[in-house]
């Protein structure tokens, strides 16, 4: 066996066991939130950073990279360079941090919030924000929501300095920049695209949010000027709130949203059987409130976190989990094991594709059975809604991303401040007068999943690209075999063998690019 194999071969030894050990260890958590699993949790990822921290693993796979590798072997040693890299660090910081996210996670999971005296869960602050038109009880839903920032902002801006330290320790100029390299991106590249980004929406979404505007104000009977971010649907405007927009409820009527998932991947040739029997999709107690999709094995043990409700919103969430799981399914299993994984953006990207057609006109005919020709009186207002979701959800990363990249750059600065002045920036929301609290602490991601939110992005972006080359070359998407056999051969197949980026413009003709954004943007709304 030559050197680099046998490095290889170590590594695959020691790192898979203890990534299968932290893969249950989460899963138990998340589905169960005890001391206990907490514990095991714990334990499962400090002894995986452990492994990961290991200097003479680290010098053996520089060493090896630089001595000209190339193709498979290359990839392997890529992405392992990678995953050491950031835990190169000191072992008392390095469990420092796996502690203090166990932790802020945990006070995620168990927080519920008080509206009119009474505790509540995400589900109920949604319903309020979606249906409630008092503006008193909007307000208390609104700030119910933020509280758990209060709770967990200083433990936040520890692990902000925490990671600054590990990063400058590694030769970065902060977590922000390592981060995004350990993640085979170029912060240069990705602050272009984000440009770009801004530049396709500023005029639409300015557009789209005036007109919205006044529909929300007309609703609640005030002036435009008057309308604050409890007006809106969603705690962090991330979402385009259904009021005013088009109403698809019907299709969801007696519906059972994880049945139509699964029907959805059965049209397009992708078994999600496997996927269901493992999963855990109802809300209980003492559950996390998201949702997530997790490969466990990198052998078939995919499941899917979720807390359904027969709506939009949670058939949304389904497809999208699904399409993690049949990404996650599709890797060729001859690949070596640190191979059999997705780059988060391809993962992502066909994530928010499938999630998307929750809201297409051919899915809620085809796959919901909805009226024919109600599903094509849908379809314009539809379009719109797609755009108009693009353009959120685009304006939304622009400031967690900037956001980001300020918290790492000075974590003692007033985070407060800079928070309100993105929102007020790229959303055009108008912050709430004197208020100081850490409302960029309660989005979970910003301590428990650090500087990822540009991915969603990326995936958007992919989602697009990817869905347009879908048009071109299997005639589309719902209810088309082809279109499962193209993502399988082109994206899922490959697994980590091809640098994203190279993966994305090798499976769909061309570079990444906003150009398929734009068009979505520009069907939907017009010019
Ligand atoms: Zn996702």
């Amino acid at each position: 066996m030559s050197d680099r194999a046998s490095i290889l071969a170590r590594a695959e030894e020691t790192l898979r066991p203890l990534h299968l050990a932290a893969s249950h260890a989460w899963w138990d958590s998340s589905t169960s939130a005890t001391e206990e699993h907490e514990r095991q949790r714990v334990e499962a990822e400090l002894a995986l950073s452990d492994a990961l921290a290991d200097p003479d693993l680290y010098r053996e796979v520089s060493s090896a990279r630089e001595n000209g590798a190339e193709g498979i072997a290359r990839r392997e040693l890529d992405l392992l360079y990678h995953g050491l890299v950031p835990n190169q660090v000191p072992a008392e910081i390095r469990h420092r941090i796996v502690e203090l996210e166990a932790s802020v996670d945990s006070r995620f999971t168990q927080h519920r919030a008080t509206v009119l005296g009474r505790q509540v869960d995400d589900n109920e602050i949604r319903a309020i924000l979606r249906e409630s038109d008092d503006v008193a009880e909007r307000r208390e839903a609104w700030e119910g929501s933020k509280t758990v920032g209060a709770a967990v902002a200083d433990d936040v801006r520890e692990l902000a300095r925490l990671r600054n330290e590990a990063a400058r320790g590694l030769g970065y100029r902060d977590w922000f920049a390592l981060a995004v390299d350990t993640m085979e991106m170029d912060e240069g590249r990705l602050f272009e695209t984000l440009g770009e980004c801004d530049r396709v929406t500023a005029a639409p979404f300015a557009r789209w949010k005036a007109e919205t505007d006044v529909e929300v104000a007309r609703r609640f009977g005030c002036g435009v000027e008057e309308l604050r971010p409890w007006h809106y649907e969603d705690v962090f405007f991330q979402e385009v709130p259904v009021t005013g927009s088009v109403d698809t409820s019907e299709a969801f009527a007696g519906a059972d949203v994880v049945a139509l998932a699964r029907s959805t991947f059965d049209g397009i040739a992708l078994e999600t059987g496997p996927i269901l029997d493992r999963s855990d999709l109802f809300p209980r107690d003492r559950k996390s409130q998201h949702a997530f999709c997790i490969d466990i094995d990198r052998e078939g043990d995919v499941r899917v976190l979720a807390n359904v409700e027969h709506d939009s919103y949670w058939a949304d969430t389904m497809l999208h989990e699904l399409g993690h799981g049949v990404f996650d399914l599709g890797f060729d299993r001859s690949l070596p094991w640190l191979l059999r994984e997705a780059h988060l953006t391809v993962t992502e990207g066909i994530a928010i594709m499938m999630g998307a057609l929750a809201q297409e006109s051919s899915w809620l005919r085809d796959v919901a059975g909805l009226d024919s020709a109600e599903a094509d009186s849908l379809d314009a207002a539809l379009r719109r809604r797609l755009a108009a979701e693009s353009l959120v959800f685009v304006r939304w990363v622009l400031v967690m991303t900037n956001f980001e990249r300020a918290l790492y750059a000075d974590p003692e600065a007033d985070l407060s401040r800079t928070w309100w002045e993105l929102v007020a920036r790229y959303q055009l929301l108008t912050p709430p007068g004197h208020r100081s609290e850490p409302d960029w602490a309660a989005k979970i991601h910003v301590a428990c999943a650090p500087v990822y939110y540009h991915t969603y992005l990326y995936g958007h972006l992919v989602a697009n690209q990817v869905r347009a080359a879908l048009e071109r070359e299997a005639g589309g998407l719902v209810g088309r075999s082809a279109a499962g056999a193209f993502l399988v051969e082109r994206l899922f197949r490959p697994g980590q063998s091809v640098r994203w980026d190279r993966l994305v413009e090798q499976a769909t003709g061309e570079p990444l690019g906003a150009t398929h954004l734009a068009r979505t943007i520009e069907a939907g709304l017009g010019r």
